[in-house]
């Protein structure tokens, strides 16, 4: 069974060279037949001249896919699995944070398991801030009560899954692409494996709050319409409110101010709502290409020309 390992990199100058070395290691007595693809997210730093350099010198296949800039991961995990050729794909980090050894893993169990399509691996114990594991937590409390397909807590993309997974990923077209939900709505028997994901080898993280804040918000949007009909519950309150003070409020205390405030921000929270849902389905209806390439250099295939 080949294995192609897709590895999104944006910034990964010191991590690329040793993370190919630390899966020759780790695979040699374990995989035999695999390829690397690595899709440089338009890097900035050195990524793309160590990248080349690794497609000239490498004795495994290696791919380098270019972007012609940063499209973010989802869209570097995409081309990955449109340029990759196994019969199993498994993708991960370029900063050795989840380890070759748990791969080994990963592909051991599909080769015993010719019923599981897919093989994903989460976190047990995360080293975050408790305000981060708190805003983590709550956003799959949240997603798992509205949203019809089920995420698993700690389940990142690290994974590793059959041709009949990947052409049902890339059969899905939306370009707003949110991997933790696709991979969960295709469905296939998925199995799941504990791993303690190690500190990232150079470099930094390219998460913040701000950016982790906007993906949560936008895997609500791809995965779910409840909240267009929280306004409505909203609405039904407030309204039922209003009826309540007018009958009710004998007093006839001034109570107008805090009841504009309230309807007032009801109403925009409603707006705001559908605001982050139009413009989503704006930036469908364009129809632009989720990523572009500049350059895709293989050693296989300069060798055999
Ligand atoms: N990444 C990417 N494009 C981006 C941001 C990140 O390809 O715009 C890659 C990054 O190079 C790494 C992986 O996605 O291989 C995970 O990113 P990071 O390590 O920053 O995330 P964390 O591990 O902190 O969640
Ligand atoms: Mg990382």
């Amino acid at each position: 069974m080949k294995v192609s390992l897709i590895i999104p990199c944006y910034n990964e100058e010191g991590n690329v060279r040793p993370l190919y070395d630390t899966v020759v290691r780790t695979f040699e007595n374990a995989v035999s037949d695999y390829e690397f693809v690595f899709v440089n997210d338009g890097s900035f730093d050195r990524t793309p001249d160590v990248l080349n350099d690794l497609v000239a010198t490498a004795d495994k296949p290696v791919k380098a896919v270019h972007f012609s800039r940063n499209y973010g991961k989802e869209s570097a995990i995409l081309a990955g699995l449109n340029e990759a050729s196994g019969d199993c794909f498994t993708i991960m980090d370029g900063d050795l944070q989840q380890g070759p050894d748990v791969v080994v893993e990963m592909v051991r169990y599909l080769e015993e398991h010719p019923e599981c399509d897919c093989v994903t691996a989460f976190q047990e114990s995360r080293s975050e801030s408790p305000v981060m594991v708190f805003f983590k937590d709550s956003f799959y409390r949240i997603i798992n009560r509205v949203s019809d397909v089920e995420f698993v807590s700690g389940a990142s993309d690290f994974r590793t899954f059959r041709r009949n997974v990947r052409d049902a990923v890339l059969s899905m077209p939306e370009t707003s692409r949110f991997s933790k939900g696709i991979f969960s709505w295709v469905g296939f028997e998925t199995h799941y494996i504990p791993y303690t994901a190690a500190e990232r080898l150079t470099g930094t993280s390219k998460w913040n709050f701000f950016k982790l804040w906007r993906y949560a918000i936008s895997g609500i949007i791809s995965f779910t319409t409840t909240p267009l009909r929280l306004p409505l519950v909203f609405g039904g309150i407030t309204g039922s409110a209003a009826v309540a003070s007018a009958v009710f409020d004998k007093k006839k205390k001034d109570r107008a101010l805090p009841a504009i405030l309230g309807t007032g921000s009801v109403l925009l929270f409603a707006i705001g709502v559908l605001g982050e849902y139009i413009a989503r389905v704006f930036q469908e209806t364009k129809h632009r290409p989720v990523y572009l390439i500049k350059e895709v250099l293989d050693n296989q295939k300069e060798r055999s020309e």
